[in-house]
């Protein structure tokens, strides 16, 4: 079996994890998570940046920190993960979705003027798959309507955007660890801000509100979202590499790019915008409408041939979670839809080796002939 992701730790990452067992330092409190802090912000670009226990949380955090709350509205992506509204929801705001793109799988930023009413505090911008989401006209929008930015970039590691590094553009930014993210820690996350005040509030709800004049006496209500230190050592080893592991994963999206060129049945994913070059968090691909099958009934022959594969996101307005809310309203989003049903993502895991990825490509060429 190749699974759709197997991540590749190194020595480095076992030396740096070695010292948090020979010191001692294994909860939040030890000096890992605070380097790791210190150069992921460095290399983003960010004033400040507070490690988290996985990328769930730091929209949470993002979206608490910013003061959303009952009545209030933001406006994401319909096509996305189900983590971008756990906080929006919990807080009594209501997320108002927008349909994606066909070719990049991002945001319509041209759709989001006509979402804008009194209500709407915040845009949440995720960066999906690879490329990130026309910022400039976000911006634009947001400066002009007084709103709030949280871009989501757990997919872009490493990526940037007109030659602005992902994740230094919205006014909170966030990141995810997850093993499949170019940064691993095996879970953890990061919010990142160049807002002081911002940072501060951050910091305060990721460890329980705790008073830095009396411990154990609270103002407020926070989460134990807090970062250990051997999860801080994995991400400083595999921040050191963040630069190789961008250019290997362009190399296995060109590999396939070429691999399955051609193929009738399969739109392959957009190799560049006009504003960056695609550094395939996966490789997604979609069934044109030639291919008769669903991608559910494609995934399953792959997982007959030992080729794993995961679906692609499913939009937020179908969760029946949302609609047994009332907040999944009834508009219809055809591109998320579609994507939804028709797209999938191979394997492109950084633990794979290039004759995994060719076995891919040609049992996907079998499958599908
Ligand atoms: C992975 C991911 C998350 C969630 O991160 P976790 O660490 O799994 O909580 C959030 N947003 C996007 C876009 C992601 O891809």
């Amino acid at each position: 079996m190749i699974p759709v992701n197997l991540p590749r730790l190194g020595t480095r990452e076992k030396e740096l994890l070695g010292e948090c067992i020979d010191t001692g330092w294994i909860s939040s409190e030890g000096p890992f998570v605070g380097e790791f802090e210190q150069r992921m912000a460095a290399h983003v670009g960010r004033d400040a940046a507070i490690a988290v226990s996985n990328g769930t949380a730091a929209l949470d955090i993002a979206v608490e920190a910013l003061g959303i709350g009952p009545g209030d509205e933001v406006i994401m992506p319909t096509f996305t993960i189900i983590s971008c509204v756990h906080q929006v929801v919990r807080a009594g705001a209501r997320p108002v979705f927008v349909d994606c793109d066909a070719a990049t799988w991002n945001m319509r930023v041209d759709h989001v003027e006509q979402k804008i009413s009194k209500r709407t505090r915040a845009i949440l911008a995720v960066h999906i798959y690879g490329l990130p989401v026309d910022m400039d006209p976000l911006l634009e929008l947001a400066r002009q309507h007084g709103l709030r930015v949280i871009e989501d970039a757990a997919e872009v590691i490493g990526q940037t955007y007109k030659g602005r590094h992902c994740g230094s553009i919205g006014d909170a930014s966030t990141f995810s660890f997850y093993p499949n993210k170019h940064i691993t820690t095996g879970e953890g996350g990061m919010l990142l801000t160049d807002d002081p005040a911002l940072a501060e509030r951050a910091r305060s709800k990721r460890n329980l509100c705790f008073q830095r004049k009396q411990r154990f006496v609270h103002d407020e209500l926070g989460w134990n979202y807090r970062m250990t230190n051997m999860q801080a050592a994995l991400g400083l080893a595999q921040l050191e590499r963040i630069d190789a592991t961008v250019q290997r994963k362009r190399a296995i999206g060109r590999f396939y790019n070429e691999a399955l060129a051609g193929l009738p049945q399969l739109r392959l994913p957009l190799a560049k915008t006009d504003y960056a070059e695609n550094i395939y968090w996966v490789y997604g691909v979609v069934l044109e409408d030639s291919c008769p099958a669903d991608a559910a009934v494609i995934m399953e022959k792959l997982a007959a041939e030992g080729i794993g594969t995961r679906p692609f996101f499913w939009p937020l307005h179908e969760q029946p979670v949302l609609r047994d809310l009332g907040l999944a309203g009834n508009e219809s989003f055809p591109i998320a839809e579609s994507l939804a049903r028709r797209g999938f993502y191979l394997p492109s895991g950084l633990g794979s080796d290039d004759d995994d990825f060719a076995r891919v490509a040609e049992t996907v060429i079998k499958v599908l002939q």
